[in-house]
């Protein structure tokens, strides 16, 4: 859509608030301001809360070796999980400005040098039915207020994958084996890269797109989300994730 679209169609059609329903914004600032973040007690390498700082015990074992850590910024719950799957799902596209200032304020709490932030992307065909791929849209908006270059073509989704949302940890990282492909004859020698997402579960994906950065010849690789999944340390009768992804099934 046009910049000066949007200002007009604001006027014509007032936005409402996905969450609450108020009328001024795609979502209102009580709803921004009670996103609940993930505090400083997270395991280094993937990210989970933890109740103390540390390594999980996954990670303990099998982190994600091509990551240095992937970090998000709010619990995928409330206002978030509704303008995330609002965005993804229902082509709410005017969101992703406003759910990438999590991203920008982050970024910004927490100095780091990138050279590029990369999307994860989607299949063609994937991208072709939505009309837009949520993780670019978030980045680019990043790489504006930021002024880190935005490289959509490095990675390539070279395998239709099945929807993450309803399979099992082992599952998941099956599906994600050998889906992403560095862009052909690309070289990054010395590169710190920043990969960009929408919401990390497992974070295989993240690790996928990692693995295939990293043969290309990027030396360090970090992931940023807005979302993450909580998973407690203490949660043993069922895998966290899928505990989680019940109570928070995706609409299709
Ligand atoms: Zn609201
Ligand atoms: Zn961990």
């Amino acid at each position: 859509m046009n910049d000066w679209l949007r200002p007009l169609l604001d006027f014509i059609f007032p936005p409402r608030c996905v969450h609450c329903g108020q009328l001024g914004a795609y979502l209102c600032a009580r709803c921004r301001a009670e996103a609940p973040r993930i505090g400083p007690d997270i395991c280094i390498r993937c990210g989970n809360p933890l109740t103390t700082r540390g390594l999980c015990q996954r990670c303990q074992h099998h982190p994600p070796e091509s990551l240095q850590g992937i970090r998000g910024v709010c619990f995928y719950k409330g206002p978030i999980a509704k303008s995330l799957r609002a965005l993804k799902y229902h082509g709410q596209q005017a969101l992703a400005p406003i759910l990438a200032t999590y991203l920008i304020d982050y970024m910004r709490a927490h100095p780091h040098h990138f050279d590029a932030l990369v999307p994860v992307p989607l299949h063609p065909e994937k991208r072709a039915e939505r009309g837009f791929n949520q993780s670019e849209l978030l980045a680019a908006s990043v790489a504006r207020a930021l002024q880190i270059p935005l490289q959509t073509q490095w990675l390539q989704r070279i395998r239709y994958t099945r929807p993450q949302a309803k399979l099992s940890r082992s599952q998941r990282l099956q599906n994600v084996v050998a889906a992403f492909a560095p862009a052909p004859g690309l070289k990054l020698k010395n590169q710190s890269i920043l990969i960009i997402d929408d919401v990390a579960t497992t974070g295989a994906t993240l690790q996928a797109c990692a693995q295939a950065l990293e043969q290309a010849g990027a030396t360090e690789i970090w992931a940023l989300t807005v979302a993450r999944a909580h998973i407690t340390a203490t949660q043993t009768s069922q895998d966290p994730v899928d505990a989680f992804l019940i109570e928070e099934t995706p609409q299709a």
